[in-house]
C-alpha cells in the first residue's frame, strides 16, 4: 500500500506565545523535528500570509506569535531565518504593514530579516504546464521554505491555505497580470498550482487558531478553531483544512489540480490525520463565502442565467477613505478615481475580487442581483 501523507492537528487554545511555542514544538516533533529539514547556516524563508496591513486580531494575516515561535526554532538549529511576502496593495505602505501585522516586532526581537518580494527583481521560471512565471528573486534563494498560511475563506478561490499562500512569491503588479490572464476561478487555480509547484515549501504549519469565515480573505469574520495544522504535504494539509471549514469533498480547485498533477495527496482517503477530537473539528459550522452558490449552478445554466444571477464588488461609501488602493490594483483598470469614492465600470470587470481582497477598510462588499439574493440565502 502506498505511504499516506500525514497531517498533524494540534490544539492551541490562544495566541499566547508560550502556548504557541508548545503547540509548535509538538507539531515539529510529529514531523520528526525541524532538524530533518533545516541544517546549520541554511537560509530559511518563513512565508506567512501578510495580505494587507491589518492587526493580527482581524484574522487577515498569519499571527506574529506563530512566526515568532518558528523563527526561534530555526535559530536554535543555527539556520538563518528570513520573513518574506509580497503583500497586496502598494509597496509604499510596506513599513506600516510590517508594523501593523506584528512582523516588525518579531524582527526587532529575533533579528530575523524582513523581505518584501517587490524588490531585487525576478527569476523567470517555467512550470510543468509550459507557462512561464516571474517569481521574486527574494523568494527563491533559500535552502528551505517554511510555509505559514492563515486558514481563510476566499471569494475567488473559495478557500486559501497552504497552496494559495505561495502565490505571494509573485511581486505585486504581476499578480494582477496573472489574474487578467486567467479570469475564471478554475484557470486561476491552475496558475496558483503552477506557482506552488515552482516554490514548493518543505514544511507547512497553518495558523488555524482563529481562521476567517464568510467573505474572506480580508472582509470576513474571525472564527475561533483553536488548532495548528502541520504537514510536509501542503496539498494534504489543504484537503484536511477544507474539510474542517465545511467544504464538500473535491470542491477546492487548487487541491484537485495539485492532486491531479501528483503534487500531493488531495483525497482524505490518502491522508492519515493525526490529532485530537477530529469529529469535533469536522462539526464546526463555518460561514462560507456568500458567492459560493454560483459554483453550484450547473454549467449549462450559467450562460442562460448570467443576466439575472450576478455577484459583484461595490463600495460602501461610509467606510471608504478614497485611498485608491482598489483603483491602483484592479488588473483591468475598471475602477476609476472619483469623488467622494471611486467608480466602477462593470462592463470590463473580470470578477477577480482583487479590489474586495485589498481594500484595507472593508469598504467593498459583494452586491447581489435579486435572484442571487434569493438563491444564495
Ligand atoms: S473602496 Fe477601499 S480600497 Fe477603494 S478607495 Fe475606498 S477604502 Fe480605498
Ligand atoms: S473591479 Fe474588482 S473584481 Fe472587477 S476586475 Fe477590477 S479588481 Fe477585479
Amino acid at each position: 500500500m502506498p505511504k499516506k501523507s500525514k497531517v498533524f492537528i494540534t490544539r492551541c487554545k490562544d495566541y499566547h506565545l508560550d502556548n504557541v511555542r508548545e503547540t509548535l514544538r509538538l507539531s515539529l516533533q510529529h514531523l520528526g523535528g525541524l532538524q530533518r529539514f533545516v541544517k546549520k547556516n541554511d537560509r530559511v524563508l518563513i512565508k506567512p500570509n501578510l495580505l494587507s496591513s491589518r492587526e493580527p486580531e482581524k484574522a487577515v494575516t498569519t499571527h506574529p506569535s506563530l512566526v515568532f515561535a518558528v523563527v526561534e526554532e530555526v535559530k536554535k538549529i543555527g539556520g538563518i531565518p528570513f520573513i518574506g511576502d509580497s503583500p497586496g496593495g502598494t509597496e509604499k505602505g510596506i513599513e506600516r504593514l510590517w508594523r501593523n501585522t506584528g512582523m516588525a516586532d518579531v524582527s526587532e526581537k529575533t533579528g530575523a530579516e524582513l523581505l518584501s518580494f517587490e524588490k531585487a527583481g525576478v527569476y523567470k521560471k517555467e512550470a510543468l504546464s509550459g507557462k512561464t512565471y516571474f517569481i521574486s528573486r527574494q523568494a527563491i534563494d533559500f535552502n528551505v521554505i517554511i510555509n505559514l498560511p492563515k486558514l481563510k475563506t476566499h471569494t475567488l478561490t473559495l478557500f486559501t491555505c497552504a497552496v494559495k499562500n505561495m502565490f505571494g512569491v509573485i511581486p505585486g503588479f504581476r499578480k494582477g497580470e496573472y489574474h487578467k490572464e486567467a479570469p475564471k476561478p478554475k484557470d486561476f487555480a491552475e496558475v496558483i498550482v503552477d506557482i506552488f509547484s515552482l516554490v514548493k515549501p518543505q514544511i507547512t504549519i497553518a495558523d488555524a487558531i482563529v481562521c476567517m469565515a464568510g467573505d474572506g480573505p480580508s472582509s470576513g469574520e474571525p472564527q475561533y478553531l483553536g488548532v495548528i495544522l502541520a504537514s510536509e504535504d501542503p496539498v494534504a494539509l489543504d484537503a484536511v483544512a477544507a474539510k474542517i471549514m465545511g467544504f464538500k469533498d473535491n470542491e477546492i480547485d487548487t487541491t484537485n489540480i495539485a492532486k491531479e498533477r501528483g503534487l500531493g495527496a488531495g483525497e482524505l482517503s490518502e491522508i492519515e490525520i493525526i490529532g485530537e477530537n477530529l469529529p469535533d473539528l469536522f462539526g464546526f459550522d463555518i460561514k462560507l463565502p456568500s458567492n459560493r452558490f454560483l459554483r453550484l449552478i450547473p454549467k449549462f445554466l450559467v450562460k442562460l442565467l448570467a443576466p439575472y444571477i450576478w455577484v459583484r464588488p461595490a463600495i460602501l461609501d461610509g467606510n471608504c477613505t478614497n485611498c485608491n488602493i482598489c483603483v491602483e490594483n484592479c488588473p483591468v483598470k475598471t475602477i476609476h478615481p472619483g469623488d467622494p469614492i471611486p467608480v466602477y465600470d462593470y462592463s470590463n470587470c473580470i470578477n477577480c475580487m482583487c479590489c474586495h481582497e485589498l481594500c484595507p477598510h472593508r469598504a467593498i462588499y459583494l452586491e447581489k442581483s435579486w435572484l442571487s439574493k434569493m438563491i444564495g440565502r
